[in-house]
């Protein structure tokens, strides 16, 4: 998972007139920019790219979004990858958020009661003839 404030410090830090620029020509109309749209089929522009909302909007399709929604849309990229690629041009580099299956953090409590019932398990083990009985025919060697 990719931390909310770094997607939004992230589309603060790119311009989307840029990055659709770059896919489809656009022209300045008047406080924000025009194309005819990639997501319809149109003879006069409908597609506006608002550089203060950093916001694409098609008045003909419905087409909307901000500039990780278009890569996904125009390029049909991986929301992830959409990401890494805006990230690599802002120079920023993508945080995740810690793998639930490292042997880190909450797992260490984890670990540490497992330690702890292996060692009572050991103590107990050395009075009970029953729970040495149940290893020899496990074939495990309780003595060890
Ligand atoms: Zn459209």
């Amino acid at each position: 998972m990719i931390p909310n404030d770094f997607i939004q410090t992230l589309l603060s830090r790119i311009d989307i007139v840029d990055v659709i620029d770059r896919h489809v020509p656009l022209k300045k109309a008047g406080a924000n920019f025009a194309a005819r749209c990639p997501f319809h089929n149109e003879k006069s522009p409908s597609f506006t790219v608002s550089p203060t909302k950093q916001f694409y909007h098609c008045f003909g399709c419905g087409a909307h979004g901000t500039a990780i929604k278009f890569l996904i849309e125009y390029d049909r990229m991986e929301f992830l990858d959409a990401v890494e690629e805006l990230a690599q041009r802002a120079g920023m580099q993508v945080p995740r958020e810690p793998s639930r299956t490292g042997p880190t953090g909450e797992h260490e409590g984890l670990y540490a009661a497992l330690d702890a019932a292996a060692k009572l398990f050991q103590r107990n083990l050395a009075g009970s003839q029953r729970a040495k009985d149940y290893l020899a025919k496990r074939g495990i060697d309780a003595a060890a």
